[in-house]
C-alpha cells in the first residue's frame, strides 16, 4: 500500500507519562504504517524541558506560528512533588501557558460522542463546543476585605493626568471589596478566535454575557464582539451557511439544555471555566474530551483535554495492564492532520484523518472499549481491553 505524501509538516511536541506511551505506540499502528510523516518534533517530555531550561517549549509554540498546525501529547506541569521526582533545576511554568501566551490564542473544548454513552441531558445528540476567553475578568482582578465603615471608590488616573472617580459603596461596616478588569484588545482577539473556528467548523456560535445587568463591562464584550462579526465576518458566515447570536447567559443556559448540540456556545472567562466542566460532565468521560486553541491570526494547537494519566502510569511501570483511553490523543492528531490537509489543499490527508477518526468509534460501537467507557455504556455488552489492544483493533479496523 502506498503511503500519504505530505506537502507541510506539522509541530509535533511530545510528552509525559502515560499519554508519552500512547504517542508512541499510535504513531507506530496508527499513523506511519499510512502516512509518510513529516513533523517538526519538540520533546516537552518533562526531563528535556528542564535539560533546555524549558526553551523546547518557546522553540515549539513559535514552531507553530511558522507552520500553523501543531499537536501536543499531555505534559506534566511541575508542583513542588515533580521538582523531588525529576529533580528539576526550577518548577517549570504550564507549558500550555507558555504555548497559549505566545499563541495568544483561544482554547475550544469539544466531546467526542459514542451512541453507547448517552449524554446525561436527553435532547444533546451533537456535541456542544465550549469557547473560553482566558484573560482577564475575576482571574486577574484585586481584592480585599473592608475591615470597617468607610468609602470606597473607584479611579482611574489617565496617562495624561486626568482622573475619574465612582462610589462603590458608602460602607456602614465591614464587607469585601473586587476590582477587575478587561482589554478591548483580548476581548476582539477573542471575538476573532471564537469567529474563525465556528467557519472552521462550519456551526452556529452563540455569544452570551450578563450585559443587562453589567452595562458597561459586559456591554463592551457584546459590542467588540457585533462589531468585528459585522466588519470581518457576516458575509463569509452567510456564504457557510452558519450564524452568530448573542444572547443573556440565562437564556443560553436555558437554550443550551433544550438544544441538540451542534454549536460552539463562547463564554467570557468565568462562565467558561463553570459551564465547561459541567457540559463535558454531561457528554460522558474527561478521555473523549478534545481540545483545540486557535490563535486570531489563523494557527491551531491539537490535544486531548486530558493529562498524563499518572495513576494509570505508575501502574503499567510496575508491568501491570492498564485500559488508559487513547481515544482523545487520536482525534488530536486527526485534527491536525485534517487541519494541514485544509491549509495545503491535500484531500487524501483530509480523508485519511476522517477514516481514523471513524475506525477509533467504529471500534467502540463494536462493544471493544477501555475501562472509564465501559463504566458508562449502556446498550451494548463491553468488551473491555488494554490501550495497546485497544489500538491494534483500530489498526485492523483501517486495514481491513
Ligand atoms: P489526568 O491525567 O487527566 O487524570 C485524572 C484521572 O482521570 C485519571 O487518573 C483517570 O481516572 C481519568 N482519566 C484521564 N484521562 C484518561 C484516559 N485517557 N483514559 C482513562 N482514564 C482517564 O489528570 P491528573 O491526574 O490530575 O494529572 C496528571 C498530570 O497531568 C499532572 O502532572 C498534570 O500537571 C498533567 N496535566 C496536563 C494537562 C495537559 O497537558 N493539557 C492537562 C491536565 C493535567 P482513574 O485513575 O480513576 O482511572
Ligand atoms: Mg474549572
Amino acid at each position: 500500500m502506498s503511503r500519504i505524501v505530505m506537502k507541510n509538516p506539522i509541530v509535533e511536541m511530545d510528552g509525559d507519562e502515560m499519554t508519552r506511551t500512547i504517542w508512541a505506540r499510535l504513531k507506530e499502528e496508527l499513523l506511519l504504517p499510512f502516512i509518510d510523516l513529516k513533523t517538526d518534533y519538540y520533546d516537552l517530555g518533562l526531563r528535556h524541558r528542564d535539560e533546555t531550561g524549558d526553551q523546547v517549549t518557546v522553540d515549539a509554540g513559535e514552531a507553530i506560528k511558522r507552520l500553523h498546525v501543531g499537536v501536543k501529547c499531555a505534559t506534566i506541569t511541575p508542583n513542588e512533588q515533580r521538582v523531588a521526582e525529576y529533580h528539576l533545576k526550577k518548577m517549570w511554568k504550564s507549558p500550555n501557558a507558555t504555548i497559549r501566551a505566545i499563541l495568544d490564542g483561544t482554547v475550544f473544548r469539544e466531546p467526542i460522542l459514542v451512541s453507547c454513552v448517552k449524554p446525561v441531558v436527553r435532547t444533546w445528540r451533537k456535541p456542544i463546543a465550549i469557547a473560553r476567553h482566558a484573560y482577564g475578568d475575576v482571574y486577574k482582578a484585586v481584592e480585599y476585605r473592608v475591615p470597617s465603615a468607610g468609602k470606597a471608590e473607584l479611579v482611574f488616573t489617565g496617562s495624561s493626568g486626568d482622573t475619574f472617580r465612582k462610589t462603590i459603596h458608602d460602607f456602614e461596616g465591614a464587607g469585601v471589596l473586587q476590582a477587575m478588569h478587561n482589554k478591548d484588545s483580548s476581548i476582539k482577539s477573542f471575538a476573532h478566535a471564537c469567529f474563525r473556528y465556528a467557519l472552521s467548523r462550519k456551526q452556529d456560535i452563540w455569544f452570551s454575557t450578563k450585559d443587562t445587568i453589567s452595562k458597561q463591562y459586559d456591554q463592551t464584550f457584546k459590542n467588540l464582539f457585533q462589531r468585528v462579526y459585522d466588519t470581518e465576518y457576516a458575509e463569509q458566515f452567510k456564504e457557510a451557511g452558519i450564524t452568530y447570536f448573542y444572547t443573556l447567559i440565562d437564556d443560553a443556559v436555558a437554550r443550551v439544555i433544550r438544544s441538540e448540540g451542534g454549536f460552539v456556545w463562547a463564554c467570557k472567562n468565568y462562565d467558561g471555566d463553570v459551564m465547561s466542566d459541567m457540559v463535558s460532565t454531561a457528554f460522558g468521560s474527561l478521555a473523549m474530551m478534545t481540545s483545540v486553541l486557535v490563535s486570531p491570526d489563523g494557527n491551531f494547537e491539537f490535544e486531548a483535554a486530558h493529562g498524563t494519566v499518572t495513576r494509570h502510569y505508575y501502574r503499567h511501570l510496575k508491568g501491570e495492564e492498564t485500559s488508559t483511553n487513547p481515544i482523545a490523543t487520536i482525534f488530536a492528531w486527526s485534527g491536525a492532520l485534517r487541519k494541514r490537509g485544509e491549509l495545503d489543499k491535500h484531500n487524501a490527508l483530509m480523508s485519511f484523518a476522517d477514516k481514523l477518526e471513524a475506525a477509533s468509534l467504529a471500534v467502540i460501537e463494536r462493544g471493544i472499549m477501555t475501562k472509564d467507557l465501559a463504566l458508562l455504556c449502556e446498550d451494548v455488552k463491553p468488551e473491555v481491553v488494554n490501550t495497546f489492544a485497544f489500538i491494534s483493533a483500530i489498526r485492523a479496523t483501517m486495514s481491513a
